[in-house]
């Protein structure tokens, strides 16, 4: 790639010390800035957005917890579900610690100020949710979805916002993480600290600190359509991949049933949990058809499934019969305005219906990575080392989407995500508590701490060459559409493999023409694109790589579960940087197959039914 050759790379570096420094201002990065900062550690957050517009701003439906308000419930059940929901790729162990601590973190959530909806009794208000049942799965539907009418994440965001500032954690706002600092030692990678520019003036800054949280967010933004925000660009997965260690399971891509058709603006779950219905072109409940118990509030994959083959069928609505209707004219108005106001909004300016009287076109969109930053359920990275597969890396955590723990193994059950990111949020907090001793000395840093970050801002500023971000991005999320849809096949994950590898290619001919160092939105918009484009390749080797189906990955020459040979976590390494090609490799991880506690019982894989 051309690069201005008189072009002085003159980064004013500004230094900072911290005990701990979270990357990521979401539910996940506040919560663990909340608890870092509580414990006494001198703790920064870095945030590239202002943190109450995290993307968990936009959660709607809720949070699961077993709470057993509006319903019977027990965290076992809620063990089973996600166990079940995961399609036997979750790790047990993690999965039990979650299903456990999340009422006492959703109580947390209360006490910290989110204001939940109520039951009359005065209790939190909670919903069904898809794949969430009473007795160990055997059914009827649970309400165990905790919810502040269809603003959840918006809440929860404030309120932690708010603790996160009384605990007097430092808070540096639009400013962009680029790199991690990674030193070698004798026993392996050990992370020292991060490297972030200012958005501002693009002064760059270089945190020392104990401990880095990589609390990122997901990476959906590599697909042409998705429910996620613009700014979901998977940083935190890019900067671990540069640093040469691996993701995780990241061919689990999940669709969301109800995307507005077009748009891609998300209709949550909670409207089939509150009663809606999808329809086809024969006004048919075709849901009855593939999931006879659970119907409309199936899992996701499933319901995603459905749909694909109802538009693949033939009886897909519209004129070219591509979307299917969702139906909530059916309730009570006053029920969707006091429970899902902000989707009969999102109704009328996305799709320009109006929910009481007509149904809404709604499309399978991609809404959740399961795969990212591997790690146990203390939020330790872990490295993938061969023979010592849990071996942590030092000084580095990650947590919420960005992370893989794993409890959403290969399908993540609705309003699972939001109690992720506080009960291994507060989990990480915890950690950090027990090892960091507030202001312990640090060591020096390597001495070319900054020089990966700074070389790689140079390079894509002052990159020269024929195609704009925006056509690279464009080519790569069309790819990953096509090639990593609902459902794959051999010869179009291939291909895919393919297309994804000469799209990175084209990264060497990539044109930056802002050159400045003020709010340059081409540059930052070109840092994240190269960050997708890693994560997209990943995903794709990592699904053509996986022969069977199971949760997300639905893989039609293969489609049934192969426990024996792919009872497995995939953990890929990419180092095809700059456009060199998009060298990758592929190795496993195996599944924690047993619980935290003998209080839990092992959960034994069969064949996932709803
Ligand atoms: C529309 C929508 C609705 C959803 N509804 C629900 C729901 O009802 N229930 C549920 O359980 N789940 C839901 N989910 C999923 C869930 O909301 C997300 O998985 C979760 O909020 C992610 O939180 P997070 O803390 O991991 O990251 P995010 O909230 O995505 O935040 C990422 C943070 O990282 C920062 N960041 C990223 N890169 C950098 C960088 N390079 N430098 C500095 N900072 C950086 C950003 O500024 C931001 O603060 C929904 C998701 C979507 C998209």
């Amino acid at each position: 790639m051309a690069t201005d050759t008189n072009a002085a790379p003159a980064y004013q570096i500004i230094d900072h010390t911290f005990d701990v420094v979270v990357v990521g201002a979401g539910g996940s990065g506040l919560r663990a800035t909340m608890g870092a900062a509580e414990a006494g550690l001198k703790t920064a957050n870095i945030s590239k957005v202002f943190p109450t517009r995290s993307h968990t701003v936009a959660a709607q439906g809720g949070i699961a917890a077993s709470l057993g308000n509006n319903t019977p419930d027990h965290w076992s059940w809620h063990m089973y579900d996600t166990v079940k929901g995961a399609d036997w790729l979750g790790d047990q162990d993690a999965i039990e610690y979650l299903a456990r601590e999340a009422p006492a973190a959703v109580y947390e959530l209360e006490h910290a100020g989110v204001p939940f909806s109520r039951n009359e009794d005065g209790t939190i208000y909670q919903r069904p949710f898809g794949g969430h049942m009473q007795n160990m799965g055997e059914g009827p539907p649970v309400q165990r979805t905790c919810a502040a009418a269809d603003r959840t994440g918006h809440a929860m965001l404030h309120a932690l916002y708010q603790q996160s500032l009384k605990y007097d954690a430092d808070f540096f706002i639009e400013y962009f993480a680029l790199d991690l600092i990674m030193e070698d030692t004798p026993e392996g990678k050990k992370c020292r600290g991060v490297i972030a520019m200012c958005l501002d003036d693009g002064t760059i800054h270089r945190f020392k600190a104990h401990a880095v949280v990589l609390a990122t967010g997901g990476y959906g933004r590599c697909y042409y359509t998705a429910t996620s925000a613009h700014t979901c660009t998977g940083d935190g997965g890019g900067m671990v991949l540069r640093a040469g260690l691996p993701l995780q399971d990241m061919e689990f891509v999940q669709f969301h049933p109800t995307g507005i058709y077009g748009a891609g603006v998300l209709i949550t779950e909670g409207a089939r949990g509150e009663g809606g219905y999808l329809t086809n072109s024969e006004g048919e409940r075709f849901m009855e058809r593939y999931a006879p118990s659970a119907k409309d509030l199936a899992s996701r994959d499933v319901v995603s499934r459905s749909m694909a083959l109802e538009m693949r069928e033939g009886r897909g609505v519209g004129e070219d019969g591509d979307h299917i209707y969702l139906h909530l004219d059916h309730i009570d108005p006053k029920v969707l305005a006091e429970r899902l106001p902000g989707i009969t909004e999102s109704g009328k300016i996305f799709a320009g219906v109006d929910l009481t009287r007509q149904p809404l076109p709604v499309t399978p969109t991609v809404h959740y990575n399961m795969g990212g930053i591997p790690c146990n359920y203390h939020g330790q990275v872990v490295a993938g080392k061969a023979g010592d597969p849990d071996a942590v890396v030092p000084g580095l955590y990650a947590v919420g989407e960005a992370a893989c723990v794993s409890v959403h193994g290969a399908n993540r059950l609705g309003s699972n995500s939001l109690i992720d990111l506080v009960v291994f949020g507060r989990a990480t907090g915890l950690h950090l508590k027990e090892n960091l001793k507030p202001n312990a000395a640090h060591d020096a840093l390597p001495s070319d701490s900054a020089e990966l970050a700074l070389a790689r801002v140079d390079h894509f500023r002052h990159a020269k060459g024929g195609t704009p971000t925006a056509k690279i991005r464009e080519n790569m999320q069309k790819g990953m559409q096509k090639h990593a849809a609902v459902f794959r096949d051999s010869k179009l994950l291939s291909e895919g493999v393919e297309l994804l590898a000469e799209v990175n290619k084209s990264m060497e001919d990539i044109a930056v023409s802002d050159r400045s160092l003020i709010w340059n939105s081409d540059l930052i918009e070109t840092l994240e694109l190269d960050n997708l484009m890693a994560q997209a390749n990943v995903t794709i080797a990592s699904a053509e790589n996986r022969k069977e189906s199971r949760g997300a990955h639905a893989h039609e020459d293969f489609p049934e579960r192969d426990d024996k040979e792919w009872m497995k976590h995939t953990i890929t390494w990419f180092d095809g940087w700059g456009g060199s090609g998009g060298a990758m490799r592929i190795d496993y991880r195996p599944v924690h197959e047993y619980t935290l506690t003998d209080d839990a019982e092992y959960i034994e894989p069969k064949k996932r039914v709803y």
